[in-house]
This record gives C-alpha cells, sequence and structure tokens, in this order.
C-alpha cells in the first residue's frame, strides 16, 4: 500500500498538523490501495500563508519565466504519464488503456492548451484614442482549488497551469477518494523548481479542508470542480468575503438524434454515455431521438450496452471498470431501481451487478426506454452507465425536452441538416453543444450555465478566469 502522508507546503513535503489518516479504496478490488492524510485548520492556515508570501515575487515575475516553469512540467509529465495512468487507474478505476490515453493523456493536453493560450494573453494593451488610456490584466491573488474524481487529473492541471500563467498562487485540495494524481503532479512541479509557496497541496475532505478554503480570507479565489449540491455550499460560505468563485458543475447532456443523423450516431452517442462508466460531467445521457427512427435506435442502443464489456481496471483492453466508489455504487442502484419503479423500459443492464462479480464496484451498463419527461433518471445527474431514451416528434418539441433541466452543460445534436444544426445550436441552453461527434476545436473553452456553473476553463478563458482586469489613464510608455 502506498503511503503519502504528507503535504506540499511552501516547497516541502512536510508532515499535517495533526495526524488523521485515509484510505484510498481501489474501487476494482475494494481494498485500500494507499493511505494519505486529512487536513486540518492548521494545515490549510500553512498552505494559504505559503501561497500569501509567494504572491508578491510570483506574480511580478515576467510571464515568459513563468510559462517556461509551466512548459518543464510539461516534459517531466511526458517522461512520467506512466506513473500517472497507473495511479489513476487505483484510485478511480479507469481501465489500464483509459487510464492511459484518456486521462492521463487530459493532463498533457490541458498543459498543452495552456501554453498556447498564454501566447495569445495580451496581459497590456491601448484602449480607445485617448494618449495613455490602458487595460492591464493582473493575477487575482492567492487561489483555493478543489477538484472531484471523476477525470482527477484533467481537472487539475485545467486550474493549476493557467492560474500559474496568470501570476497566481495556489493551495489545491482534490478528491479525497482520488488524490495521487495530485500528488504525482506535486511532486513533477517541485522538480521543476518553482519558487516555494507558489504551488501548495493539501489533502483532506468537504467539510475540512475544502469548507475552510472556501470561507478563507486571505483566499481571493476558488475554483471548484465537482458536484451543484458542493457548489452551493462553497458560494455560501465564499459570500461573507466576497471571493470570486468559479463553478465547473455537474450535467444532464440531451444529445438529439433527428432522422437524418449520419449513420452510427446512435452508437456512437451510447458509448459516450458508458465512457468513463458514465462518470463524466458532459456524458450525453438522455438520447431524444425522432419517432421515425426510435424502435431502431432503442435496439442499437440495447445491442451496444450488451457489447459494453465491463471488467477490472487492472486488466488490458477497451472495457469499461468500476464506479469509484461503494457511495457511487448505492447512488447509481437506487437510481437504477427509481427508473422500473417510475415505469420507464428497462431494455439492457439493470439493478446489480454484472454476471460473474461479486466484489468491486461494477455496474451494468443500463438503457432506459420510453422515459418521459419528468422522471427522476430524466432529472437527476446519475453518474453511471446509465442511458434514457425519449421519443419526440418535432424539433420544437426537442429542444423543449433538452432545456426543460437545470442543468446547462453539453448539449449534442445528430443532424445532416446544416440550417437545423444552427438554429439548435443557438437555441440549446448549456455552455457548449456538440455536432455530429466533430471537435470543438482546439482552444475552445469548457463550461456551463445554469446549474451547471459559469465557468469557462481551458484556451484563453481559461486564463482569463485567473485575471483582474484593470482599467488605467495617463500609462507612460515603457
Ligand atoms: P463533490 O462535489 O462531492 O466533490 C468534489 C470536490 O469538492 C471534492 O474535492 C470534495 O472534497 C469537495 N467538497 C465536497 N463538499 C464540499 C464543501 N461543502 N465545501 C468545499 N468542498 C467540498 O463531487 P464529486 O462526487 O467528487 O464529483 C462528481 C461531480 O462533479 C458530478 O456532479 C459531476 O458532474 C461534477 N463534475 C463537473 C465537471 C465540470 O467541468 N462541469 C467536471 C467533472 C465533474
Amino acid at each position: 500500500m502506498l503511503e503519502h502522508r504528507k503535504f506540499y507546503i511552501d516547497g516541502q513535503w512536510v508532515d499535517p498538523a495533526t495526524s488523521r489518516d485515509c484510505k484510498v479504496i481501489d474501487p476494482s478490488t475494494e481494498e485500500p490501495c494507499a493511505v494519505i492524510s486529512l487536513g486540518s485548520e492548521a494545515d490549510t492556515n500553512a498552505a494559504v500563508a505559503a501561497a500569501r508570501r509567494a504572491l508578491p515575487g510570483w506574480s511580478e515575475t515576467p510571464a515568459e519565466q513563468r510559462i517556461a516553469l509551466v512548459a518543464k512540467v510539461l516534459e517531466i509529465y511526458k517522461r512520467r504519464v506512466q506513473e500517472m495512468a497507473d495511479v489513476i487507474m487505483m484510485e478511480m478505476g479507469a481501465p489500464r488503456d483509459w487510464a492511459l490515453k484518456q486521462q492521463a493523456q487530459a493532463g498533457i493536453d490541458n498543459i498543452q492548451d495552456a501554453l498556447d493560450a498564454a501566447q495569445k494573453i495580451e496581459f497590456s494593451h491601448p484602449i480607445g484614442s485617448t494618449p495613455g488610456a490602458r487595460i492591464i490584466k493582473q493575477p487575482i491573488g492567492v487561489v483555493g482549488m478543489i477538484t472531484p474524481w471523476n477525470w482527477p487529473i484533467s481537472q487539475v492541471t485545467l486550474k493549476v497551469f493557467p492560474a500559474m500563467i496568470a501570476g497566481c498562487t495556489m493551495v489545491l485540495k482534490p478528491s479525497e477518494f482520488a488524490p495521487l494524481d495530485a500528488i504525482l503532479i506535486a511532486e513533477m512541479i517541485d522538480e521543476a523548481g518553482f519558487p516555494a509557496g507558489v504551488f501548495n497541496l493539501v489533502n483532506g475532505d468537504g467539510a475540512g479542508v475544502g469548507s475552510q478554503l472556501s470561507a478563507h480570507p486571505d483566499v481571493d479565489m476558488i475554483s471548484f470542480t465537482g458536484s451543484t449540491r458542493a457548489g452551493k455550499l462553497i458560494s455560501k460560505a465564499a459570500a461573507e468575503t466576497l471571493k470570486r468563485v468559479s463553478l465547473e458543475l455537474g450535467g444532464k447532456g440531451a444529445n438529439i438524434v433527428f432522422a437524418d443523423a449520419p449513420e452510427g450516431a446512435v452508437r456512437r452517442g451510447a458509448r459516450s454515455c458508458f465512457n468513463n462508466t458514465g462518470q463524466s460531467c458532459n456524458a450525453p445521457t438522455r438520447m431524444l431521438v425522432e419517432r421515425s427512427i426510435y424502435d431502431e435506435a432503442v435496439e442499437i442502443a440495447r445491442e451496444t450496452a450488451e457489447n459494453t464489456k465491463v471488467g477490472s481496471a487492472h486488466e488490458d483492453g477497451k472495457h469499461i471498470g468500476p464506479l469509484v466508489s461503494g457511495i457511487q455504487y448505492e447512488r447509481v442502484q437506487a437510481l437504477i431501481e427509481k427508473g422500473v419503479e417510475e415505469g420507464a423500459k428497462l431494455v439492457a443492464g439493470g439493478p446489480g451487478r454484472p454476471e460473474g462479480f461479486n466484489r468491486g464496484y461494477f455496474v451494468r451498463p443500463t438503457v432506459f426506454a420510453d422515459v418521459e419527461p419528468g422522471m427522476t433518471i430524466e432529472k437527476q445527474e446519475i453518474f453511471g452507465p446509465v442511458l434514457s431514451m425519449i421519443p419526440f416528434d418535432t424539433e420544437e418539441e426537442a429542444i423543449a425536452i433538452a432545456n426543460d433541466t437545470p442543468y446547462g452543460l453539453t448539449n449534442y445534436v445528430q443532424s445532416s441538416d446544416g440550417a437545423r444544426r444552427n438554429r439548435l445550436a443557438r437555441q440549446l441552453q448549456s455552455g457548449m453543444v456538440e455536432m455530429n461527434y466533430k471537435s470543438r476545436g482546439e482552444g475552445a473553452p469548457f463550461g456551463g450555465i445554469k446549474s451547471s456553473g459559469r465557468a469557462r476553463e481551458g484556451g484563453v478563458w481559461g486564463i482569463e478566469e485567473y485575471l483582474e482586469v484593470k482599467s488605467v489613464s495617463d500609462w507612460a510608455a515603457e
């Protein structure tokens, strides 16, 4: 079992102020794979104080030097990417191949994206016609970062490196369920040689270090990714100090499949719903299908679910792993049972573990058809491999169903009709609309609206999240 009881504060690995062990459970085996410490208020305060001390020096360091240090982390990360994949495989159950090619790779892509965006940011530029009128963009200050377990290093890298480039200093509290990737990135940051205090890592839970950071008077901003429930609590805790709060929350994406959708649209949509064992905030979990192709679509989704293999994260191959924890397992089981109880038609999967498993948090890839708007499985984020299928007759009806949710992260459209796609892209209420499974493009931001939060991570927007805009007059030429 790995032992990682120390925190990274002020450029050193230090013991927690009070010892409080927390076991990290490998969800494929239900056995502990590591032990970490849960921090206390004294640890949070020490990390915030270190970040505060480092701020004047780091924020004044020329941007090129900050960027060069981030580029150094990228080199180290590329060298140690297999180690990153191995810990993610253990801590959150991502199968070996997926852990390397998707989860660990996302860290590389995000750091590269931040480096590319850094070249496009103008930290200072003239404005208007009055000589000396200028906009300068300055780091917001000390940032508290709170991240979840589902795409653990992706979410950490989407915050840490843009904030560093912006000139902020920070305290990261990763998920207590999946903290090992964050410990590894701290080692890489240490190896790259950042000034002490720029980056600090304190492990802990939401009620402890999470809420201490949120309420801390010396923290200028909280950047949070996680559940809508915790996003609200953090916003309340942060209100007293009026700090900036940037939230990336849950989702309940609609995937609208029209009869003229390109070949393979349903299969691909079902697979995307099951990927990462359904534990993605942007998963297309509600498939809305035009009635003329609905029965055929249900059949394809059933087949796709039945052909989706489930297996241990430690095995090679293209399969989905377990859910992250016993709590998630119970939550997903309860929602599957609710779907049956409320009268949705179970066409694949269902309650219980897949055949052949009696331990590990494995669930059956599940498809419900004839789901009606308003049913619990249509409304709540399930965060498991569960697809809800709903027929529709008209474009207007599809848009109304898609938008009738508190969430607004990603919606999906499958259609060969360009004019229709553009209409839907405008009318769907979400931060992102992905059509015909085409990429949204390098440097595009990730983020939502409504109960999915307001943050924009990635690209130039991802760095601007950490900047304050200052408007200045009579600036002298330098
Ligand atoms: P969670 O909200 O329970 O936990 C996320 C993080 O917040 C953890 O580090 C946790 O310790 C901390 N936390 C919990 N309660 C807190 C509190 N009161 N104060 C401060 N910190 C607190 O979420 P989770 O179960 O780890 O992650 C799954 C959720 O994250 C899903 O809802 C998913 O949709 C969402 N998510 C969103 C995005 C996005 O970009 N929109 C990306 C990934 C995951």
